[in-house]
């Protein structure tokens, strides 16, 4: 068997489901030492970081005779929960796919470039270096990417996030945002006496979906499509025969490169300010909860051409894309650090039956050592 397939079908097995998403979870201590040990094997430096108790970055290190240039492959060694999966840490390869809980989001990627350093390794570095960074918690709030970037700086970075090999250069980042409308609690039958929150909340929502209309008429980024926003959650009212005093609603505004942070926000208090000048009753306003930026790599990066161009040499033809979903390369990104996204095609991120396709992993370990060959070189 392909060791990086092996590999591969090893960190499957190890159960590393993030315990800030599940309470009680096994985390990423085990997975850790599994890659740790695999990576001094290769004969790379191994630096072992917890980020918090029982889980730990590992960081491994190859370098060059000479100074030169530092590529990065990072990926995170977190899964989301297991939930209705029948074998999920038992990896099974059919028809040339590996079936698992993380085998494509993103333990493929994870072996690809741990396959990769591990050739590096052998054949020996030139020049530069080479860090390969496996991070905790990506699932839920990054505190692995955001430790790797306190400490390690490169010149370029590649997360092998599944992409279906393609390179993707650019990602959206997300908003939330918490409404409250406040009204007054009456008896049903006293109109005169109630004012209704949830009602209240109705005129928010008919400007929202407006809003939501117009920033899907904007022209769109030629990767990512259009802006969007959308109605998560609404909580309010008590009983039938009740005006309702207090309304909640959680939105969540995907945003674009170039969107400034917290615009989401600022829509809505935009809204809410109309709706007040309208109406001097109504009352109601916002907060942010929680943000991620979306990220473009900068159109004059050579990293992009330079992965398109090893990923040809190794034999496969990846298109330049955008991503919809966030990842750790907004991080990496945000920290300096020119980054695109390269990893495995598969399907059923977050659902019941996941897997990857095992000859695009063989084909991300090619294209990585490739691109190691290049980068480092120049
Ligand atoms: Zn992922």
């Amino acid at each position: 068997m392909d060791p990086t397939i092996a590999l591969l079908a090893d960190l499957v097995a190890i159960d590393s489901v993030n315990p800030s998403l599940v309470p009680g979870a096994r985390g990423e201590g085990e997975i850790a030492q599994r890659i740790a040990a695999e990576c001094r094997a290769a004969g790379l430096t191994v630096d072992i970081a917890e980020v918090s108790p029982g889980r730990p970055n590992v960081v491994a290190v190859l370098d060059g005779k000479t100074p030169g240039p530092t590529l990065m492959f990072c990926g995170h060694m977190d899964t989301v929960g297991v939930s209705g999966m029948t074998a999920p840490f038992a990896p099974v390869e059919r028809d040339g796919r590996l079936y698992g809980r993380g085998a494509q989001d993103m333990k493929g990627g994870l072996a690809a470039m741990l396959g990769a350093a591990g050739q590096m390794a052998a054949e020996g570095l030139a020049r530069g270096r080479l860090i390969v960074a496996a991070v905790v918690d990506e699932e839920h709030a990054s505190l692995g990417a955001e430790a790797l970037v306190a400490t390690w700086r490169a010149d370029g970075a590649v997360v092998t996030e599944p992409t279906d090999l393609d390179v993707a250069v650019a990602h959206k980042g997300f908003e939330w945002v918490e409404v409250e409308t406040r009204g007054i609690a009456a008896h049903g039958s006293r109109p005169r006496d109630g004012r209704d929150a949830v009602m209240r909340m109705g005129r928010v929502l008919g400007r929202l979906e407006a809003h939501d209309r117009r920033l899907q008429k904007r022209d769109p980024h030629p990767l990512l499509g259009t802006a969007s926003l959308h109605a998560s959650r609404v909580i309010g009212g008590h009983e039938w025969s009740s005006y309702p005093e207090r309304c909640v609603l959680e939105i969540e505004r995907r945003t674009l490169p170039g969107e400034p942070q917290g615009i989401g926000r600022q829509e809505v208090d935009a809204i809410l300010d109309a709706l007040r000048r309208e109406d001097e009753e109504f009352e109601g306003d916002a907060r942010g909860v929680f943000n991620r930026t979306a990220y473009e790599v900068d159109a004059g990066q050579p990293l992009p051409s330079m992965l398109i161009d090893a990923a040809n040499g190794a034999g496969c033809q990846p298109g330049r894309v955008g991503m919809s979903f966030w990842s750790d390369a907004a991080i990496l990104s945000a920290a300096g650090i020119p980054t695109v996204l390269f990893g495995p095609g598969g399907a059923g991120l977050h659902s019941r039956e996941e897997y990857v396709r095992v000859a695009d992993v063989r084909m991300c370990r090619d294209t990585l050592v490739a691109l190691a060959r290049a980068f480092t070189a120049r």
